[in-house]
């Protein structure tokens, strides 16, 4: 074993002690070399998360491995959902009808069913992407009227704001979490928020799923 792969390996164990059973660990290897995939694979880790629509694309043709689990966890273009459906085992920041509109289709010709999870827009930065209340409300009355026959809705995702101020984080999440059970129709599996810097407070704060990165695989 490589230095770095013990390293990887030691990092998974440590942060698989402290998550509770029932929450999945996504090991997020964007940018990250296929060495240092095959590492994490190695120690176990069979879900990982990328970013961009390309790189997640080669990552899964170069390792055709039908046990990873691959996550699209970054903004979705229209025109890039091709490329990424036939791999993705769940795509994570969807926040339009267009988007999901070109899932269903692209689903459909794929002869599959997608799964996605609502981006809910919870930081005070501006500039990152999510549904505000309103969009989402109107975007789940949307699918009540007009549903899609490939594509499955498993739940929220979302990104706090970027801050060493752990209480605004914690109350981010805590409007996640809450909108997940509001809305939540009984069939949602899947509340996903919390990165490296703050994937405890997000455990804390009822979170299913986290994305780490860099307290994986180093810094970027
Ligand atoms: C990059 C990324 C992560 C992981 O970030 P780290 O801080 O490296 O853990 C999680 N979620 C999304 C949406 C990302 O783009």
């Amino acid at each position: 074993m490589t230095q770095e792969a013990s390293l990887i390996a030691d990092r998974l164990a440590s942060i698989r002690m402290d998550l509770p059973k029932d929450v999945t660990l996504v090991a997020v290897s964007k940018t990250k070399p296929v060495e240092l995939l095959a590492d994490a694979l190695s120690a176990g880790q069979l879900d990982l998360g990328e970013n961009r629509t390309q790189e997640m694309a080669e990552k899964a043709v170069h390792f055709a491995r039908p046990d990873i689990r691959w996550h699209h966890i970054g903004h979705l273009q229209t025109n890039k959902v091709k490329q990424i459906v036939p791999h993705a085992h769940l795509i994570h920041a969807v926040d339009s009808r267009r988007l999901l509109d070109e899932i269903d289709k692209r689903s459909r010709t794929a002869n599959r069913v997608s799964s996605v999870l609502l981006q809910l827009h919870i930081a005070q930065e501006s500039e990152k992407h999510g549904l505000d209340d309103s969009g989402l409300m109107a975007l789940l009355e949307s699918l009540e009227t007009h549903p899609l026959s490939h594509t499955k809705v498993e739940g929220l995702m979302g990104m706090a704001t970027f801050t060493d101020d752990s209480t605004q984080v914690a109350k981010e999440f805590k409007r996640l979490r809450q909108q997940f059970d509001a809305l939540n129709p009984g069939r949602w599996t899947t509340c996903s928020m919390g990165m490296s810097g703050d994937w405890k407070i997000a455990i804390d704060e009822g979170s299913t799923l986290v994305r780490i990165g860099s307290a994986i695989f180093g810094q970027r």
